[in-house]
């Protein structure tokens, strides 16, 4: 990554021979990337962003049957990919999938760390389990793929936190949640300047309400139907509406950012 570009004039700025196209350069063939929680909603999307941008791409989800119908979904148009159970919560699943991806693909360049749970309590009623788990499955993802990305000297690390870790929508009681997706930001923001020179960047995406199955519980849709109307561009997100910025973070385009925590 530290590599001066070949055509680099005194300005800094390459408009040299061999410039490549902007959409080249934010392909990512033979890079290879994992996504938790890619079984279903925005990680689901992000697989396939991903994928259609030349990464082959494995699908880690609690729940195996999803990974697999998403990993069908991408084998309909040529992508290769590779459906995985794990809790990410739980080390010893964390150590299997990545000594396996590392075992059949040899390294790890993109790490989606997405996987994420809601649990509706009022502050007073969280319990230490709840708050336990919360944590355990929002913020252990970032330690499950840097030590190969520092050993490789290469990496992209993007976690999802989420608008909840910068501003609280009135009437909501999920303290676990958004205190955890503040420990993603400060994940993020933290290792991110620490290891820009080691080659491996850190950002995470931070989506507004998405119309996902995740806001589709009973205690979640009143308070979504309320919260919408101060969205300003009068709608829920699109999984869809997220998918172009996973493409850019894991892409050489956005290797001068690191730490940075990308509102949308
Ligand atoms: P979702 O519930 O639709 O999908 C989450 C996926 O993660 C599911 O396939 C589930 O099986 C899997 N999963 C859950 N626990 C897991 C675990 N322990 N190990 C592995 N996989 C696990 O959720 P979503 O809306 O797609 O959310 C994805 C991420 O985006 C989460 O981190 C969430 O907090 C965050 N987010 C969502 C919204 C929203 O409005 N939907 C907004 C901001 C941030």
């Amino acid at each position: 990554p530290r590599d001066p570009q070949p055509g680099i004039t005194t300005d800094g700025v390459f408009w040299g021979y061999k410039r490549r196209c902007i959409l080249d350069r934010l392909r990512l063939d033979c890079k290879v990337a994992y996504v938790t929680g890619g079984g279903q909603g925005i990680g689901r999307a992000f697989v396939h962003a991903l994928g259609e941008a030349g990464a082959k791409v494995a699908i880690i989800d609690i729940a195996l049957e999803k990974a697999q119908a998403v990993a069908k979904e991408l084998e309909v148009n040529g992508i290769k990919s590779v459906a995985m159970a794990a809790d990410v919560s739980k080390a010893e699943d964390v150590k299997r999938i990545v000594d396996s991806i590392v075992a059949n693909w040899g390294r790890i360049d993109i790490a989606c760390n997405n996987a994420g749970i809601n649990m509706n309590s009022a502050s007073e009623d969280t319990t230490l389990e709840e708050w336990d788990k919360t944590f355990n499955v929002s913020l252990r993802g970032l330690f499950m793929c840097c030590r190969i990305m520092l050993s490789q000297g290469y990496g992209k690390i993007i976690n999802t936190a989420s608008m909840a870790s910068l501003i609280v929508p009135h009437p909501q009681k999920q303290l676990a949640y958004n205190t955890s997706k503040a420990g993603v930001v400060k994940l993020t923001q933290t290792p991110g300047p620490e290891w820009i020179d080691r080659g491996v960047r850190v950002s995470c995406i931070s989506p507004g309400i998405v119309d996902t199955p995740l806001i589709h519980t009973d205690a979640l849709k009143p308070l979504v139907q309320r919260w919408s109307n101060n969205i300003p561009a009068g709608r829920l997100a699109r999984v869809t509406d997220l998918q172009a910025a996973v493409v850019y973070l894991a892409s050489e385009v956005s290797d001068y950012m690191t730490g940075h925590n990308l509102v949308i």
